[in-house]
């Protein structure tokens, strides 16, 4: 799957919407230092559906049939993960009997989300962030690379050659032969380097991890193509034999520190906003407007967050508090979840959404736990 998968996905569920109110979503933390085992990760997920069927009776007559198809298909899910991923939370978003399941390789906390729209917060967030690298492990004889997607490790290429010994052959000075081999590795490892530099049209990775003795990285990274060269985020000179829980382990290692670098520049550029601009939507109100206007490039969220969304039936407008809408004078309605209502409306209009995993960092987002990063500022 091309890197681009999440985004379309997220998109796809913020486009997702039921007159009825009818969308169930479940959200589940999976990660093993919460739930260490499937039993208990089922007893967790049957607690989110009785939470999701107590939700009935709020419903209008028309969308009952859809929300018990909804409900009996999301009791029925296997909770099985892809094979060979590591995942730490799942979002499910049912629309009648049709199940969509997206895995997450980061934490998510438990919620359900009945309504009109589907829940989308996690995953617009996840979305945004770097999640796909490639690492590639060289020595004179290696030249292997995987690819690390959200969790899961699949091999790329295996450049390997196995360097033939041509000792007590046509009498050989020590010398020639030592010039021989330094010959055939540099020349092995510029084909590794080529086949690299190749994977740029592939796929949208995110970082590559070289890892190796140092003579053989120090050489591979002079063969580097210009795509590489600007994406090599980290070199592991003591790192050899890798297995797919190390090669995860590296990219996870990798991507985090890309991830941190990113968001130390979208609070930089949210400082800047703020100094510059005294329209800088600051405020919950100012904000939805700004969603609403199609002016908002970034939306950053706190890791926790309930916010009060109200929004026009008419027109989609959003708000902050229940008022007739600007622009028809329809009364708005409350959204049922505001973050999802956000984020959605968010991502139809081409913007991104950001979790700030870190609760005291997300506190620089001001009291109400959310800030936006506007296009035309
Ligand atoms: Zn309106």
């Amino acid at each position: 799957m091309a890197a681009t998968g999440a985004p379309t996905r997220a998109r796809a569920l913020a486009e997702l919407r039921s007159d009825d109110g009818a969308l169930v979503s479940l959200v589940v933390d999976l990660d093993p230092r919460d739930t260490p085992t499937r039993a208990d990760i089922g007893r967790r997920w049957h607690a989110l559906v009785d939470a999701a069927r107590r939700e009935r009776e709020g419903l209008e007559r028309a969308g009952r049939a859809q929300f018990d198809a909804a409900v009996e298909a999301l009791a029925a899910a296997g909770l099985t993960p892809p094979d060979g991923v590591r995942v730490r939370g799942l979002v499910a978003v049912a629309d009648g009997g049709d199940v969509t399941e997206t895995w997450l390789a980061q934490p998510v906390a438990d919620r359900v989300v009945v309504g009109s729209r589907a829940a989308v917060w996690e995953i617009a967030g996840h979305a945004a962030r770097p999640t796909s690298a490639v690492v590639i492990e060289v020595s004179r004889e290696l030249g292997r690379a995987w690819r690390y997607q959200d969790g899961s490790v699949g091999e790329l290429f295996d450049a390997g050659v196995h360097a033939e010994r041509r000792h007590g052959q046509g009498g050989w000075e020590q010398a020639d032969l030592q010039r021989w081999h330094d010959r055939e590795a540099r020349l092995h490892l510029r084909d590794a380097a080529e086949r690299l530099e190749r994977l740029r049209t592939e796929y949208g990775h995110h970082a590559i991890v070289v890892c190796g003795p140092v003579e053989a990285t120090s050489a591979f990274s002079e063969e580097l193509g210009p795509w590489a060269s600007e994406h090599v985020a980290a070199v592991h000179a003591d790192v050899r034999d890798l297995q797919t829980d190390g090669i995860r382990d590296l990219a996870e290692e990798a991507l985090g520190e890309l991830r941190a670098g990113r968001e130390e520049e979208l609070f930089e550029a949210l400082a800047a906003q703020r100094a510059r601009d005294a329209s800088s939507p600051d405020d919950p109100e100012g904000l939805m407007a700004a969603v609403s206007d199609a002016r908002v490039s970034c939306l950053l969220t706190a890791p926790a967050l309930d916010i009060d969304v109200f929004s026009c039936p008419q027109c989609g407008r959003l708000a902050a508090h229940f008022h007739e809408c600007p622009l028809d004078g329809t009364p708005m309605q409350k959204e049922p979840s505001g973050i999802d209502a956000l984020c959605a409306e968010v991502l139809v209009r081409d913007g991104s959404v950001w979790i700030v995993p870190d609760a005291e960092v997300a506190r620089a987002l001001g009291p109400a736990g959310v800030a936006a990063l506007t296009r035309f500022s």
